[in-house]
């Protein structure tokens, strides 16, 4: 099946900027997005191929390439000539369609983080503790096989005192005059359809029925503290940019005992001196010379570990592709890894001396290096 072009997907020109894609995404995905048209394969369809199209087109890198290639760019074809087996680059869209990381970042603009749900969590009382998010930025070795960060960053914790309590002790606290204890107020209200009985916390006691009559010293009441905390975060193998991962209740501690919020980690990609990422591949462009070309060498060029050797065969054509199977990117949540794909580039050298002149020269009037008309 032949893919339709990314561009018309999105309904957008050639030279759109990267606004009008994001609106012109946005407004897609808003429309078909699968909570609005449950059980439909074929919104289910457009949804993901405009996923994908805005994939490609919102990261320049991959806009760049698809310009240039199309389709035969991004995956397998011309270009890649010979992978029956290249990896699927778009396998890394489980972030957003639901793998264990539960979304992506642009779903949290777009939805308002309804990619997450709060609605599992346990009801508890005080003010709940807001989320912080924090961009971790990655090198291309580091997403390659995993790596621990460790970050410095102040939020609210909850007081060591009075163990997030925000009273003095135990005697510390006398029942709620509002709600009388019970942590909730009721508020009748009449309107045509009838009356409405609306349930809601005291605001008086933060829905704990109990008020602190003499507070903790050390954090004033408020049952948590600001203070610099380092936060452990291990990053899977595998992660793309823009993906990211929520620590739950690592975020800032609630008030008088409300739970904690979260800490969304926002993975950044950064750009790599000679590998461009291509799903879990990695590609490499590699010059040699006439001479090795024509008459075959072993190379050591770079990998995501470290330099490793590679055999260019005599004979090999400029623009060829080369294989190192498993030296690209651990999968994210399965086994393996990408490959390394090498591009054969021949260096043309744009300065001779007058003897290496002369060589050619000589050179080019041999039988085998005419060009064959
Ligand atoms: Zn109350
Ligand atoms: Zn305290």
């Amino acid at each position: 099946m032949s893919k339709r072009d990314y561009y018309e997907i999105l309904g957008v020109e050639k030279n759109a900027s990267e606004d009008d894609i994001k609106k012109s995404y946005r407004k897609l995905a808003m429309q078909y997005h699968p909570d609005r048209n449950p059980d439909n394969k074929e919104a289910e369809e457009k949804f993901k191929e405009a996923a994908e199209a805005y994939e490609v087109l919102s990261n320049s890198e991959k806009r760049t390439k698809y310009d240039r290639f199309g389709h035969s760019g991004m995956k397998g074809g011309q270009d890649f000539h010979g992978f029956t087996d290249a990896n699927d680059i778009f396998s890394h869209f489980s972030d957003i369609f639901g793998g264990s990381f539960g979304g992506s970042s642009i779903f949290d603009d777009f939805f308002g983080g309804g990619g997450r749900s709060r609605g599992t969590r346990q009801r508890s009382t005080g003010t709940p503790g807001s989320d912080l998010k924090i961009t971790l930025k990655l090198t291309l070795e580091e997403i390659a096989s995993g790596t621990t960060k460790k970050i410095k960053l102040k939020k609210h914790k909850s007081c060591s005192t009075c163990n997030g309590t925000g009273a003095k002790d135990t005697n510390s606290f006398k029942t709620c005059t509002v709600c009388q204890g019970s942590g909730e107020v009721r508020q009748v209200s009449r309107s045509l359809f009838g009356q409405f009985v609306n349930i809601q916390p005291c605001q008086n006691c933060s829905g704990t029925g109990k008020v602190i009559s003499s507070p903790c010293v050390k954090c004033k009441g408020e049952g948590r503290e600001y203070e610099e905390s380092t936060i452990k975060i291990n990053v899977p193998a595998g992660v793309t940019d823009n993906s990211y991962m929520t620590l739950r209740g690592e975020g800032n501690a609630g008030k008088n005992g409300g739970h904690a919020g979260d800490i969304i980690v926002v993975f950044k990609e950064l750009q790599h001196e000679y590998f461009v990422r291509d799903g879990d591949d990695v590609i490499y462009e590699l010059f040699i010379s006439y001479p090795e070309a024509v008459l075959g060498s072993d190379v050591e060029i770079p990998t995501l570990n470290g330099r490793a050797k590679l055999k260019i065969e005599a004979g090999i054509q400029p623009g060829k592709f080369l294989k190192m199977r498993d030296k690209g990117i651990q999968h994210l949540n399965r086994h393996g890894a990408g490959d390394q794909l090498v591009k054969v580039n021949v260096f043309v050298p744009q300065k001779v001396s007058a003897k290496e002149k002369e060589l050619l020269k000589e050179l080019q009037n041999q039988p085998n290096i005419k060009v064959p008309i």
